[in-house]
């Protein structure tokens, strides 16, 4: 978008009194187009001093442009940006580096509270591919100030872009290795299908280390020439003054982030009377929510389904479709994608109206889960059609509606979390004979994480502080179950599954034991 030139290209918002993350003297800084194509230019001719195409360089930290800055200049150099989520502990923030073999980690000093310096120390040690740990609070003395012209190396559309991570049913995370033509053209069809006007406003507290803020936000924001405001983290009170203050066009926010701003008691004060467009998805949007957000906002909504490794938006609602498709369906397949619902047993395409498994195939297909071609092989199929998991329903018109999910996966508040990641850790207390992990709706998060407890004693019940603690030590804190249960045995079916459904159903009766802190 260098053409673009003087275009606001990314405004930095952080809440007020915050010192910058990145080492500057203000977090209110604007990039035009130019320059950030300058300092992106910059960043990949520093990062060629140190790195070669092709390596894998992990970002690990949260909202801040230099990530931007960083994901372009990797994209320039011809490096894979590896993005993790900075609530990550330092065994989780471990295996990202090791298996990605990284060759780089980008960090914040501090997140939330948190000496990520040491995090980062106990998590790369020993690594041998990692050569080089940069904190973004160095960024202006090292990246910043480095001076360099002259070519770069040629990069392709197909050439791996990124590697992101989706915890893995088998409780091992996979990396996504998603490519710079399927991001870039992805985000482009699902900026257009949402109306973000061009040379807009796009406010958005999404996460950057996800598809939905690197990608749809920023690469979308760039094809319409846009100003991309980008908020360091989610608050209600930040966003909306952001919104109001920079007469934001488009909102993008996970379902439970609109839910928030809706709540928030001074709503009606923030002018939003540019705005017209709201985006959202990730997880199932309720129709009420879709209605009330139309109704207070003032906007015409958009809803996403997608899946990191899709690049990820595979259908959307149209702001002009019928209110009833808008609040009932996840819209219709973007351009160039193919979609097919089969039955998960016979791998047969259902007919019209009936249930089974989404399916897609299109330009926009991962390049495979990095490192792990049995769980590629799994995923996609010989003839290159993408098996989702998630469960759904075509119309004869093209809408699909998202019913339910083949994976075991809980989304809490748009951030993924696989059952058995959290049930390994829980197994490691002696007290714990069996556990499992499992979904309970929740109005404001969509869904909360709950685990049922067979202790190994009856008549001991580890407490729940020391699962709690467990479970903070050693994962990131949006995976720490937030309701205890407990049975004497876990109900299975004939095959020896557990059945979660009947534990759900039991604990809706309050026929299960609900264990407290004290
Ligand atoms: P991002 O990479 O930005 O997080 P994402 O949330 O679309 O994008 P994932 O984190 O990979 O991607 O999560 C994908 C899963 O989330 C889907 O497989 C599906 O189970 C669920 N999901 C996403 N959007 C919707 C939606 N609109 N309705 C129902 N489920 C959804």
């Amino acid at each position: 978008a260098a053409d673009a030139g003087e275009q606001i290209a990314l405004i930095e918002v952080a809440p007020p009194g915050a010192p910058s993350l990145a080492g500057a003297d203000r977090t209110d800084r604007q990039w035009t187009y130019g320059r950030l194509l300058a300092e992106a230019e910059q960043c990949a001719h520093w990062l060629l001093t140190r790195f070669s195409p092709g390596e894998r360089i992990t970002v690990w930290a949260p909202n801040i442009p230099e990530w931007t800055i960083l994901q372009y200049g990797a994209a320039l150099a011809g490096l894979v940006l590896v993005t993790a989520n900075p609530a990550l502990r330092a065994a989780e923030l471990r295996y990202v580096l090791e298996q990605s073999r990284s060759a780089g980690l980008f960090h914040t000093a501090t997140f939330r509270g948190s000496d990520m310096t040491a995090i980062a120390r106990e998590a790369s040690a020993g690594l041998p591919d990692v050569r080089a740990t940069v904190c973004f609070g160095d960024w202006p003395e090292a990246v910043g100030s480095h001076r360099e012209t002259g070519a770069l190396p040629a990069v392709r559309p197909g050439d791996a872009a990124q590697i992101q991570y989706t915890s893995g049913t088998t409780g091992f995370p996979k990396g996504a290795l998603l490519h710079h033509r399927g991001l870039v053209t992805n985000a482009r069809f699902s900026i257009d299908r949402a109306q973000l006007p061009h040379q807009g406003v796009l406010v958005s507290a999404m996460p950057l280390f996800h598809t939905a803020g690197c990608a749809m936000g920023v690469l979308g924001g760039a094809h319409q020439r846009a100003a991309y405001v980008l908020c360091q983290l989610f608050d209600p009170a930040l966003v909306l003054t952001a919104a109001a203050q920079h007469h934001a066009d488009m909102l993008a926010g996970v379902p439970t982030m609109l839910i928030a701003l809706l709540n928030h008691p001074g709503f009606d004060r923030f002018d939003l009377s540019r705005l017209s467009r709201v985006l959202s998805g990730g997880s199932p949007v309720p129709p009420e929510l879709v209605r009330r957000v139309e109704e207070r906002f003032g906007v015409r909504f958009t809803a996403v389904y997608g899946q990191t490794e899709l690049s990820p938006v595979i259908t959307q609602t149209s702001p002009d479709d019928a209110p009833e498709d808008k609040a009932t369906t996840a819209g219709r397949p973007l351009p160039q994608l193919e979609l097919a619902v089969r039955d998960p047993a016979t791998g047969r395409t259902v007919h019209k109206g009936q249930t089974g498994e989404i399916c897609a195939r299109g330009y926009q297909t991962m390049l495979g889960y990095f490192g792990m071609p049995e769980r590629t092989a799994e995923t996609i199929d010989a003839d290159g059609w993408l098996h989702t998991g998630d469960l759904g329903v075509l119309d004869e018109r093209g809408y699909l509606t998202v019913t339910g999910r083949l994976k075991d996966m809980i989304i809490r508040g748009g951030e993924n979390i696989y059952a058995t990641e959290i049930e390994q850790v829980l197994f490691t207390h002696p007290g714990v004979r069996d556990v499992t992990v499992l979904g309970l709706p929740d109005p404001t998060w969509g869904e909360i994480v709950a685990a049922v407890v067979v202790p190994a004693d009856a008549d001991q019940i580890p407490p729940v502080a020391e699962l709690h603690d467990l479970c903070r030590a050693k994962l990131a804190p949006h995976k720490t179950p937030a309701r205890w249960f407990t049975t004497a045995e876990l109900p299975l079916t004939g095959s020896g599954k557990i059945q979660k459904f009947r534990l759900r159903d039991r604990i809706e009766q309050a026929e299960l034991p609900e264990l407290t802190r004290d």
